[in-house]
Formats: structure tokens, sequence, C-alpha cells
């Protein structure tokens, strides 16, 4: 039995936030139905018997303007149809105030066991300038709300760099995060897609964003306040809360279904737009939702884009992914992949970089300083450009 991540998308959201460009529609309830009924029948051809799920991760989207009851379903379904780990990770990314205690409960009953809400900010005024659905008293409600139906593992979104925030207004938004005690937390820096409203918002001059130096400010609080609130970094963005002795608890709170990510591990994703890839194959879904549907209907698979990876491009893949993380690529599962050392492979490249402060070395290989994670992209395009 294989080990894999299982994600599912659902592209449906109640409103269309400013600067989202993910694969999302407000609106089509009309739709819910046909395509959960897809999402099933894509589960169903795509299913190998050789794989056992150890994580499930539904995304979106919003996945909570879903009925709880129809989730519920779906992953019963998931159950019937694939052998699913008895401990596995089980996450569902909901919206503030998308959600209500039975909702929440309904969730908990059908073996939900992390939520990863989006929260973004904590001050109303940025949230009304992404056009989020949402208020801070949302986020306080949920959160009071999800730990009341017994919810242990809950990881929160925020996003820095956000129009007109300084440092300050971030450090004050970690602050009213750590104080909501979530086990996780994802800090992610705005990125200011072409075509999305904000976009032509900052083009016009309607709105400013942050300078990049208050951006790498604004970064670099995250490395200093949240280890200070209790919480280490194990990636870029994201920081897990450390379980004290004191706590009847043994929890590792970092991502499972991540990690399977960043360790370069095989995952299959489901649902529009979804991508999979599993032993060095990779493939894209359809993102036209008529067409992902009428793929399902007529029996054939809604992919819209494959490819197989050379042993090259998989070996940079591992290894810009292991990066992203704070322990660094792990150097015995590379060696065993690959048959050569790190050092063999990374050679004479890591010699400025270290002495820059960029890159640092420890238990057998190379990590990202925060200095080196605030240029990641040159770090490691200089790093290994020259394996392709
Ligand atoms: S809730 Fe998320 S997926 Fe939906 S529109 Fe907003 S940013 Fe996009």
């Amino acid at each position: 039995m294989r080990p894999i991540g299982l994600y599912l998308h659902i592209p449906f959201c109640q409103q269309k936030c400013l600067y989202c460009d993910f694969c999302s529609f407000p609106g089509r309830a009309g739709d819910y139905h046909r395509y959960l009924k897809a999402l099933k029948q894509e589960l169903r051809q795509r299913w190998n018997p050789c794989w056992q799920i150890a994580t499930i991760y539904i995304g979106g989207g919003t996945p909570t303007v879903l009925p709880p009851s129809a989730l519920a379903d779906l992953l019963q379904e998931i159950r019937t149809v694939a052998q699913v780990q008895p401990e596995a990770e089980v996450t569902v990314e909901a919206n503030p105030g998308t959600v209500d205690g039975a909702g929440l409960a309904q969730l908990r009953a059908a073996g939900v066991n992390r939520l990863s809400l989006g929260v973004q900010s904590g001050h109303d005024r940025f949230l009304k300038v992404l056009g989020r659905g949402h208020t801070t008293a949302d986020v306080e409600t949920t959160v009071a709300l999800a730990r009341q139906v017994g919810f242990a593992n809950l990881s929160l979104d925020l996003i820095y760099g956000l129009p007109g925030e300084t440092p300050d207004d971030w450090g004050q938004t970690l602050q009213w995060a750590t104080a909501l005690q979530p086990n996780h937390l994802s800090c992610y820096g705005l990125q200011v897609e072409a075509g999305t409203p904000l976009y032509i918002m900052v083009q016009e001059g309607r709105v400013r964003l942050p300078s990049e130096d208050e951006v790498s400010a604004m970064f670099l609080a995250n490395t200093q306040i949240l280890p200070a609130a209790g919480y280490e970094q194990y990636e870029i963005s994201n920081f897990v809360r450390r379980v004290r002795a004191s706590e009847a608890t043994s929890g590792d709170y970092r991502c499972r279904h991540n990690l399977i990510y960043w360790q370069y591990q095989d995952y299959l994703g489901l649902g529009l737009a979804a991508a999979s890839t599993l032993a060095g194959r990779r493939w894209v879904n359809l993102n036209d939702l008529d067409a992902y549907l009428s793929a399902l209907n007529a029996g054939r698979m809604p992919t819209a884009l494959t490819e197989t990876l050379t042993p090259q491009q998989e070996m940079v893949e591992m290894l810009m992914l292991g990066f992203r993380l704070t322990t660094g690529p792990d150097p015995v599962a590379f060696k065993r992949r690959w048959g050569v050392s790190l050092d063999e492979v990374l050679g004479e490249r890591v010699k400025p970089l270290l002495s820059g402060g960029f890159l640092q070395k420890a238990a057998g290989t190379y990590q990202l300083t925060p200095r080196g994670m605030l240029v990641s992209n040159q770090v490691l395009t200089q790093l290994l450009f020259p394996l392709l």
C-alpha cells in the first residue's frame, strides 16, 4: 500500500475577494449537486487500490458554502471507495461566518479533525480592502464555536503586505491571532495578480501597497513575534504552536497534508483545476466548470495537462520544496532516492550563500536562514538552476 495525500477542490465561494485569482466562483449554488456528483465520479475513475490515504484536504474556494451534510457525504464516499488510514489528518478549509455551531459539529462527527480558517487580517478595515465577507468578530465567534464542538486542531491563514498596511498593523494582527491560540498559523505575503480588481486598484493608484522594505519587516516580524508567542516556524510561511510538556497531548500540529507536498511525496488532486503528482507523473485538471462536468459525465478523465518529469526535474523539485522547510531537504531521503549526497549535487555553489548568511549547514543538510527566506527565489535559482 502506498500512502498518498488526497486533495479535493471545492470551487464555490459566497463572493469573490478582490485579490483572488484562485479557481473559484461566487454564486452557482445550482451547480453544487452536479459538481459533487462529478467529484465522486472522478474519485472512482482515478482511484488505484494500491494507494492508502494518509491525509485528506478539502480546500477551495470555500468548502463550507456547501451544506455540511454534503461534505460529510463526500467523506463517506471517500471511505467507501478508498482505504483511509485510521489516524488520517482530515482538513476542511472554512471561511469565518460561513458555518455555524451545528454545521461544525456535523463536520467533526464526519471525521474532520482539522479546520483551516481563512482569516487574513486582524483589522476590519483591511478585510474590507480585500473584499472579504467576514469581520474579526466573525473569526472570534467561529474559533469559539469550533472549540466548543471539539476541534483541537485549528489553523488560521493570514496575509501580510496589504494595501495601506504598516509593519505595526501586521504586528497587531499577529498579536491578535496568537491570542486566539490556534495550533497552527500560515502567514503569506499578498500577491497582487494581474486581472484581479485589486491589481486594477493598484494600477490606478486607488490603493498603495507597502514598500519592499516594509514587507520584509513584516516577514521578519513573523520570525520574531511568533516564536515569542510560543510558535515554531517549520516552513517559510507556516508556524506551529509548541506543545507544552504540561499539556495532555502529544500532538504534532504541523500540517501533515502540506508536508506531503514539501517532502515531495505522492498526492492525488480531484476537482476543478486540481493538480496531482504520482511517481514522477504530474497532471492538472480542467479549470472550466462546464468542461469538467461534461468530461466526467461522458466517462472521460477531466485532465487538461499531463507531464512526466525528467530525473533532473524531479531532483530539483524535491530540493526546491525541501528548502521551504526550516529543517532543509532531508539528506537521508535525498541520498536514498538519488544515490548521491546533497554535497555532491550542490557542490561549490553553497559557499557564497553560506558566507553571505543566506544558508546555514546543520544536521547534514542546508537550511535557508531568515535572510535567505526573504530572497528564497534568488537563492534557489542560484543553487539549483545549474542542475537543469
Ligand atoms: S474566499 Fe478564498 S477562494 Fe473564495 S474568493 Fe475569497 S480568496 Fe478566493
